[in-house]
């Protein structure tokens, strides 16, 4: 297959690409999503090829206002209007009880769906041109980084997608923030930029669900079937090094060989001396790491790194949902110096 590649003036190609059935790369405020029409089962059907995303691992469908939600859910909680008033359009998803609108090649056999309204300006104008609700996954192949850069998404898509929309990079850089409402108490399914803080400040107590900090056991149930791949994961191994600096320090020194790199911060560059150094932002610059995380691991990939020490952030605000991406990426392992 032959990607056409697209800029923002040429949305109206995408949205008919879109209504005959096939599959656009859009940029939105998170990461880039790869749309298809969600009212389509088997337009839907081809993201999961594209991608080789693994048919339980259910879409978010993407729509461009309040009023588009309400055919494809059978109730509306007032919590869900609470969140929408406050945080939508933006980074943020929320799980509602299906409608049968919504084929099942999108919810991977749950009786739930996941719906977003991006506030990105182009992903808004692709819905309205397109007429329907757009099913989009982050557009890169299963189980690599997300895509927040159009070139991004060619280095993975490419050949096997119909269109790549170019607008530009994606400001938030994670993917959305998930919450459900079906259970009676609201749970935190993945943390991004709408933050827990933010959350329980409009809903009062929220939930972090297990899978958000921790490795699934063996056997266990998961509220967001995402969890449970293995995602976000560069090629090389990454350990995630919590520690003060100097100790950080150290501890490259001491564990230093020739295809290792120091995934740091920006304050940290004049400060490794020798050693192969990929920052990630700011020290105290969530918001800018989160932006710049998934480029620098698609960065450790091509410069054919094979071992990562990685600073590990904190676990506040925005930093919960990079943390989150992070120990994924490093399979869980994390060395801690007192
Ligand atoms: P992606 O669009 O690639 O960021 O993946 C979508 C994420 O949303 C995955 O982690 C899914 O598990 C989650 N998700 C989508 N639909 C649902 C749902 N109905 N219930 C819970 N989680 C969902
Ligand atoms: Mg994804």
């Amino acid at each position: 297959m032959k990607t056409l590649f697209l800029t923002e003036k040429e949305i109206d190609t995408a949205a008919e690409i879109i209504k005959n059935g096939g599959l656009v790369a859009m940029p939105t405020e998170t990461v880039y999503g790869l749309a298809a029409d969600a009212t389509n089962g088997s337009a839907v059907k081809k993201i999961y090829s594209a991608k080789g995303r693994p048919s339980d691992n259910p879409l978010i469908v993407h729509v461009s206002s309040v009023e588009e939600i309400y055919p494809l859910v059978t109730s509306f909680p007032e919590n869900a209007k609470k969140l929408i008033e406050a945080f939508c359009p933006g980074p943020l998803t929320i799980v509602f009880p299906k409608s049968d609108v919504i084929p099942s090649e999108i919810s991977g056999g749950l009786d739930t769906v996941a719906i977003r309204f991006p506030s990105h300006p182009v992903a808004r104008e692709l819905i309205k041109a397109s007429g329907v609700p757009l099913a989009a996954p982050s557009a890169n192949l299963s189980g690599s980084p997300s895509p927040t850069s159009a070139d991004h998404v060619k280095k993975d898509l490419d050949g096997r997608i119909d269109a790549i929309l170019d607008g530009g990079e994606c400001s938030v850089g994670l993917e959305s923030t998930v919450i459900t409402l079906v259970p009676e108490k609201p749970v935190l399914l993945r943390p991004g930029g709408i933050t827990h803080e933010m959350l329980e400040s409009v809903l009062g107590e929220v939930l972090v669900d297990p899978a958000v900090l921790n490795p699934l056991k063996e056997g266990q149930r998961v509220s967001s079937p995402g969890m449970k791949y293995k995602h976000y994961a560069p090629k090389a191994k990454v350990v995630l090094i919590k520690s003060d600096d100097n100790n950080y320090y150290k501890y490259l020194a001491e564990h230093s060989t020739g295809k290792m790199v120091a995934l740091c911060y920006n304050e940290d560059l004049s400060n490794i001396k020798d050693i192969h150094c990929i920052s990630y932002g700011k020290k105290d610059d969530y918001t800018e790491q989160a932006s710049k995380l998934f480029d620098a691991l698609r960065k450790i990939d091509e410069q054919g790194y094979e071992l990562v020490y990685g600073r590990c952030p904190g676990t506040d605000g925005v930093g919960l949902a990079v943390y989150n991406r992070l120990i994924r990426a490093a399979g869980f392992e994390v060395i801690e110096i007192e």
